[in-house]
């Protein structure tokens, strides 16, 4: 158990075993001297605690150092605790060693690289094929109304009238199809689990590679605070499949991608940012690019629907979330997603 502020109160047997401490050498220490001081450098024995008083439990895998110095990769649950009249008193916290797991677990990961690569192919289809087709088919639709309506004003149009009446039919088949397919998809992926975003972005680098290394894009990682989220696996991926898409497609024409992906614990959210140093975005197109079938229109042809953000805003705002960039033109843009 941990008081509100993360000083030890008590000690099992079992965290003496596994940390090597005795409980008179850490009852009354901050349990801060548990974490490597990498991780104690920023800050995150504190942002754990924050977390896990503002959303009532905080779940990770990270790195703890117990007495003898060696690192071992730990699954840790910080419960928060009230009292009976509801305030407020402290923490229970539970460590599991993951070592051996994570070492099975690393080897298992390269041998199945193909066929989750597979999976997550079959996993995006529906999802962003729904999404991306609900443009065109709300055109069609729309087109074949109008040409309707202008027919049938003129007096002799030779049963052109009933092929568009079929047509206009069939796109609203069409829609009715692609609505169906997205709420199934949807339903789908409100299964929370935990995500690792390392495995996640290794997923979506595998699945754009060929795009990757025709742009010579480079990739700078950093998921050290904040390896894991508690996320429905579709929304995690697609929020960075979108973004880490649009920071190849939208790059500077004078130098190659550079992508940065970092992950800190923030504010009481985990944040994700992904920067580039692309083409950037004009001030005023800024509160644009959000909403669902916005695009900026600018000199380069690029090719879009301008689904991407406007989904990415609805995952990250469904969840409680909120989504914010930072950008100057000609240097570069930074999305930073802030999920709960
Ligand atoms: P799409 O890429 O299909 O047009 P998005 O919703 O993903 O749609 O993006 C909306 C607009 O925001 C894009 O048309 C583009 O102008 C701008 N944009 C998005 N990401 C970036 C980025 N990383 N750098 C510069 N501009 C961007």
């Amino acid at each position: 158990m941990l008081d509100k502020d993360g000083v030890i109160l008590t000690w099992n047997p079992g965290c003496e075993l596994m940390k090597g401490y005795k409980a008179e050498e850490v009852i009354g220490q901050n349990y801060s001297m548990l974490f490597p001081s990498f991780l104690r450098d920023k800050h995150l024995p504190e942002k754990e605690i924050a977390i896990a008083k503002e959303n009532g439990r905080y779940e990770t895998e990270n790195w703890r150092r117990p007495k003898s110095g060696e690192l071992f990769w730990a699954f840790v649950v910080l419960t928060k605790i009230t009292d009976d009249s509801g305030k407020f008193v402290g923490f229970v916290k539970i460590t599991q060693d993951q070592s051996e797991k994570k070492k099975l677990h690393d080897q298992l990961q390269s041998k199945i690289e193909d066929f989750k690569r597979m999976n997550t192919d079959l996993n995006n289809f529906a999802y962003t094929a729904s999404h991306d087709l609900k443009a065109p088919i709300n055109n069609i639709e729309g087109l074949s109304l109008l040409l309707k309506s202008e027919l049938e004003n003129r007096v002799n149009n030779d049963g052109i009238s009933k092929i568009v009446e079929l047509m206009h039919q069939s796109a609203l088949k069409f829609k009715v199809v692609i609505t169906d397919m997205a709420r199934a998809a949807q339903e789908e992926s409100e299964h929370y689990t935990y995500q690792s975003f390392k495995d996640v972005v290794d997923d979506i680098k595998l699945l754009l590679s060929n795009d990757i290394k025709t742009v010579q894009a480079v990739f700078h990682e950093d998921y050290a605070e904040a390896p894991f989220v508690r996320y429905p696996t579709k929304h995690i991926r697609s929020i960075l499949q979108n973004l880490i898409t649009n920071a190849i497609k939208y790059k500077s024409p004078k130098r190659k991608p550079e992508i940065t992906i970092k992950t800190t614990l923030t504010e009481g959210y985990t944040l994700l940012e992904v920067a580039d140093n692309g083409m950037g975005i004009e001030e005023e197109d800024k509160k644009r690019i959000f909403s669902m079938y916005q695009r900026v229109d600018n000199d380069t042809v690029v090719e879009g629907t301008g689904v991407g953000l406007g989904l990415v805003a609805k995952l990250v705002e469904g969840n409680h979330g909120k989504i914010e960039v930072e950008s100057k033109v000609g240097k570069g843009s930074k999305f930073k997603i802030f999920l709960r």
